[in-house]
This record gives structure tokens, sequence and C-alpha cells, in this order.
């Protein structure tokens, strides 16, 4: 006997014939003798309806009356559920997030959650019956209604495991679970069977948007047992946790492909003290986010720095530049918007010089340039040309996935 949560996303619950099936994996749980609470999201595109519909009337409506109005796609997934599920014959309550005790600040639109209040819950899991509450809502100090940002009903999953102390939680969808790569563009990626929590925050944040990134810190913090998969093949999943088996190898878990980004050089600064700090002062109080940073080796008193940002900060973080170029003291500036972001993941390559060489052998095979380099204890990332970004990636894959290059 567990407690296990389980949430479905909004592809999980589009159409009545899905939210049937929803039911029957919901009931198959609490009929193996399990606690269960359900989390769900608003059914299909209704959220973006909602927000179009809004626009329509008022483009620039207050941010509470948008949490209003975006808070009841969730509410009627609950409703349907709930009453499907009475049909087949058991006990069961929705509950708003209200209802369900889940507390958060007042910055509707984005809103965190501080506390979490399970006295209600416990005392319907208490009467036998399965719990249905509706994700990506709270309630703020106020009484009034917040949602959490854009997918945000993972992160309620995540935060009703924790709170309740919940033995897994299940989080439902239409892929099948986290892969090596983007199963869509690249031969041969797999499933992986399991991944940390912090390969996973890695993958998240390069684009394989498979869970909210708050849901997985938050996961990580309460070390709650995290399981993607999907609503409609039955398949085992990937587990999310804090150490998995493999990671005492030389293990790469995944190959991340970033096309949001730009790179900008200053040729020809003063080789001196301070001549960073000036460049990244203005850039981090127009809170213009820095990625990669490359300095040459001054040569003839001058040096080139070059760095990498979003895409779409480039042209405002070229113009601080040219405004401040006396202040900073540089020849000539270059901005390059057509470059790709290119990583490999993996916990276990900290203390292996081996899994970045085997990478750029990889390129290196496939004729792939590398503008820019950067290491972290569980990344490592390298700048390509837009152009080779697919190409490189699946030279990397293959190179540590490949039944015949990897011996990953
Ligand atoms: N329905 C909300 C959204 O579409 C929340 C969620 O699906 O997690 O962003
Ligand atoms: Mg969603």
């Amino acid at each position: 006997m567990a407690l296990i949560v389980q949430k479905f996303g909004g592809s999980s619950v589009a159409n009545m014939e899905r939210v049937r099936n929803v039911a029957r994996i919901i009931t198959e749980t609490y009929k193996k003798g399990n606690s269960v609470v359900v989390v769900l999201s608003a059914q299909g595109d209704t959220t973006d309806d909602l927000i179009a519909k809004a626009e329509e009337l008022n483009p620039h409506a207050s941010k509470r009356e948008m949490d209003m109005l975006l808070s009841t796609g969730e509410q009627i997934s609950i409703a349907l559920c709930a009453m499907t599920i009475e049909g087949m014959g058991y006990q069961v309550v929705s509950l708003t997030g209200w209802q369900a005790g889940m507390n958060t600040d007042s910055a509707y639109g984005n809103a965190r959650i501080k506390r979490i209040n399970t006295e209600r819950i416990q005392t319907e899991l208490d009467k036998n019956k399965i719990v249905l509450v509706a994700g990506f809502q709270g309630i703020n100090k106020y009484g009034d209604i917040t949602t959490l940002g854009r997918g945000g009903s993972d992160t309620s999953a995540v935060a009703l495991a924790a709170a309740l102390h919940a033995d897994l939680c299940q989080i439902y969808t239409d892929v099948d679970g986290v892969y090596t790569a983007d199963p869509r563009t690249v031969q041969g990626a797999r499933k992986l069977e399991e991944i940390t929590f912090d390969e996973m925050l890695e993958l998240a944040s390069l684009g394989a948007q498979v869970l909210h990134n708050r849901s997985v810190e938050m996961a990580k913090r309460y070390n709650v047992n995290l399981e993607v998969l999907s609503s409609f093949t039955g398949n085992p999943g990937t587990k999310v946790k804090e150490v998995v088996k493999t990671m005492e190898k030389t293990h790469v878990s995944g190959v991340a492909k970033d096309k949001n980004v730009a790179r900008l050089a200053l040729i020809g600064l003063a080789d001196e003290p301070g001549t960073a700090f000036k460049i990244f002062s203005l850039l981090a109080k127009k809170k213009i986010n820095v990625d990669i940073i490359l300095q040459s080796i001054g040569r003839e008193e001058t040096k080139d720095i070059s760095f990498t940002v979003a895409r779409g900060d480039a042209e405002e973080a070229k113009r601080i530049l040219e405004e401040n170029r006396d202040y900073i003291g540089f020849k000539s500036i270059e901005m390059n918007t057509q470059v790709a972001k290119v990583s490999i993941v993996g916990a276990g390559m900290v203390n292996n010089f081996g899994v970045a060489s085997r990478m750029f052998e990889a390129l290196s095979n496939a004729g792939v340039n590398i503008n820019m380099i950067s290491t972290s204890e569980i990344k490592v990332s390298v700048l390509v040309d837009e152009r080779d970004a697919d190409r490189a990636v699946q030279a990397v894959h293959d190179k540590f996935f490949s039944e015949f290059g990897g011996n990953n």
C-alpha cells in the first residue's frame, strides 16, 4: 500500500475518450490498494484558447482576472474526470487549488507555492476516496485565485507529493519518458530508464521540455521520486531521482540542442584589469543573462572577449555595449545569431576527461567546427554554426549511444 500522486497533462485529458482512459489508469492504481491523489491539467489547448479570448476582449487585462479565467480550465478537467470515476462506481472527490490547501504568494500568473495545508486531502483519503486536484492553481493571502505559470501543473503535483510524503509521483504525458536526444529528429534516440534530478534540470533548461523546470527543482529539494510516463502506451517510463544505478560509470545521459542563442564578440579590448567587469556589469544591470564566455590571450596589449546570450537579447546587448564603447574601450563588435549550442549531459562525467574528448572527436569526424566550449560538472557544451547543429547532435549521439560507436 502506497500513496501515489499521479499527474495527467493536457493532451492526456484532451477529449472524452482520453478522460475515460485516465479514469481507468487512476482506478487501476487505486484497486491495487494504493491511496491516489491526482492532479489534472486543462484539456488540450484550453489554456491557449482562454488566453486568446481574453486578448480579444482586453489585451491588457489584469493578471488577477487572467488567473481567474485560466484556472477554470483545470476545474473542468477535474469535474469531468471525477464524474467518470463516480460512474465507474468508485468514491472520488474533486478539489480546486484552494480547497486542496494550495497557498501561494501573490505573483499572479507566476505564483510560487508557499505552503500546502493538506488537511482536507488527508480527510478525503482517510474516507478511502480518490482525490482529484486542479493543477496550476492556488490561492493567495487575499483569498484570490493565482496560477503557477505555464506548465505549472507538474509543479502542483510535485508539491503535493512532497507535502503528503507520497511514495511516488507519476507524471503522465504524451511521450513515454525522457530520451537520450529528441526522438523526432535524432536517429537512434532511446528512452532512459532513469536519470538524476541534476541531469533532468540541465536537459530541461536545454530545451527538452518534458517537465516544468520548477517541478524538477522542487522534486530535488524534497527528494520526491518522480516518474515520467505515457498515458497512452502503458510502457514503463523514466525515473527521475537523486542517484541512479549507472552513475559510477562514464555516463552520458543525453545530447541536447539549443537554437535560442547568439554570440557577441568584442574585439581589441584593453588587456588590463576591470574590462570583463565593465562589460558584464552593464549587461547584468539590464538583466541580460550571459552563458558561455571566452577570453583570448592578450597580445600587443589587447584581447578579445566573446560570449553568448539568448537570441532575443542579442540586439539589446549589442546596443548597450555600443553605447558604452568609450567607457569599455574596444575596436569593434561582432554579432552572430546563426549559432546553436550542442551539449552532452551526464552525472558521471565529472571525473572523466575522456568524455569531452570523445565529443570533440565525433565533431571532428563530422567536419563540424567548434566556435566555443564550456564545461561544468555534468555538462559539456559547444557552440557551432546553426546549419551544422543537427548534424553535430546526430554525430555526438552516435558516438555515445550507437551500438558500435558507444560504450556508454
Ligand atoms: N494548463 C496550464 C498550461 O497549459 C498548466 C499546465 O498544463 O500544466 O500551461
Ligand atoms: Mg500543459
